[in-house]
């Protein structure tokens, strides 16, 4: 398995389990990180790196570009 293929398999179990909210299509806030870690992948999204905010059922959550990515584009 990649660690793409591993990315997106966390992403997808993190949708299943409620974690995060099913893809869709949402209005996202993109920025730059202040060190959070990403609710996709669990990986820290490093401070000069940019970060989409997308909301969820109990609040926002966030993400890298490329895990946003992954997340708007997985299939259940
Ligand atoms: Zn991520």
């Amino acid at each position: 398995m990649t660690g793409q293929e591993s990315r997106i398999e966390v992403i997808r179990q993190r949708i299943l389990s409620g974690a995060l909210p099913r893809p869709r299509p949402v209005l996202v806030y993109a920025g730059y990180s202040r060190g959070r870690v990403c609710d996709a992948c669990g990986d820290r999204i490093e401070p000069r790196e940019m970060e989409h905010e997308v909301p969820g059922p109990n609040g926002p959550v966030f993400m890298h570009p490329e895990c946003f990515r992954f997340w708007q584009t997985l299939e259940l």
